[in-house]
């Protein structure tokens, strides 16, 4: 599915697409920025009428730890206005251009696709002029784009709409706790269960076979091997394990959900906690909390300073 509209980045002002400067020129140089490469002429400095962009890699050897250098020209085309493919008659005199700008290769950023013609042609430059080749379009912008936390703020920048309808798909954990605070990590390997702002394992309430109403500890882990390791003498000791995903209370329903079957099965005496269940399950609460809540505002994050002052969370 295509996330980034790419028509929120606007056509070059003078007269389109061979204007000076522009937003999607200023979108490549910071793409290839946060990639690694260093920029050696910027769009605003005029290489090709300021079309063109001069970039440089650094490529180190894993024995030989000198590093050589790939100077690519990159080529910008937005057509996503006009949704046009770019064609060769847009790239003319190719070879010329990169021999000009003494590079070794040549990477055509577009936000459409480029036209089979200029496809062929390009990948003619690897075979005929030995030169390195690449073409970046709309979708293989977005899928690097999306790699990363830095790929993730250039789309809040670029694309701002885009941004707010991908976020309110793929919320982000609020930051609630300090570093290292509540973490959920898993009781066999230590793996911490809470990546990328989900979480995945699961939980176990055991209780005792002979007596349903107490729980004797909660316990949590990856799946497969360690729900395997953690729960394979449950029986032997007279104790069963009921067991759910984590990640299916860890949304802002669900995990309200969770809490209230949690105070009614106490409030019934249905469920007694022993000490250490109790402790465990209050951890397993505040872990998953963050994924389902907001950031606490200055002002209520000062005000709750306060309070921590008598009390402790958890
Ligand atoms: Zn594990």
């Amino acid at each position: 599915m295509t996330i980034l509209n790419f028509k929120e980045i606007p056509e070059a002002h003078g007269n389109g697409e061979s204007g000076l400067k522009d937003t999607f020129e200023l979108f490549a140089e910071v793409f290839f920025s946060k990639l690694g490469f260093k920029i050696i002429e910027g769009p605003s400095r005029g290489a090709d009428n300021g079309k063109d962009l001069i970039i440089e890699e650094s490529i180190q050897g894993k024995f030989d730890i000198s590093e050589s250098k790939i100077r690519w020209l990159v080529s910008c085309k937005h057509k996503a206005h006009s949704g046009n493919s770019v064609r060769p008659e847009d790239e003319p005199n190719l070879l010329e251009r990169i021999s000009l700008h003494k590079c070794s290769g040549f990477i055509g950023f577009y936000s459409t696709l480029a036209s089979s013609g200029l496809d062929a042609l390009i990948s003619g430059l690897s075979n005929t002029g030995n030169l390195k080749t690449k073409i970046f379009n709309a979708e293989n912008i977005e899928t690097l784009l999306l790699q990363s936390q830095s790929g993730i703020e250039l789309i809040e920048r670029f694309f701002p709409q885009s941004f707010t309808q991908w976020r309110a798909e793929n919320p982000e954990k609020a930051k609630i706790f300090k570093e290292g605070e509540f973490e959920l990590n898993c009781m066999v390997c230590e793996k911490n269960l809470i990546t990328n702002n989900s979480v995945e394992g699961f939980f176990y309430i055991i209780k005792k076979t002979s007596d349903l109403g107490k729980v004797v500890a909660v316990k949590w882990s990856c799946f497969g091997d360690c729900d395997k390791r953690l729960n394979h003498n449950n029986q032997q000791q007279g104790l069963m394990e009921r067991f759910d995903h984590i990640d299916s209370k860890a949304t802002p329903v669900t995990y309200l959900l969770f809490i209230m079957d949690i105070l009614r099965d106490m409030h019934s005496g249905s469920e007694i906690y022993s000490e250490d269940a109790f402790d465990k399950i209050k951890h397993l609460i505040c872990a998953i909390y963050p994924l389902v809540t907001r950031n606490m505002t200055t002002k209520e994050a000062e005000v709750l300073e306060g309070e921590l002052m008598m009390r402790s969370i958890g």
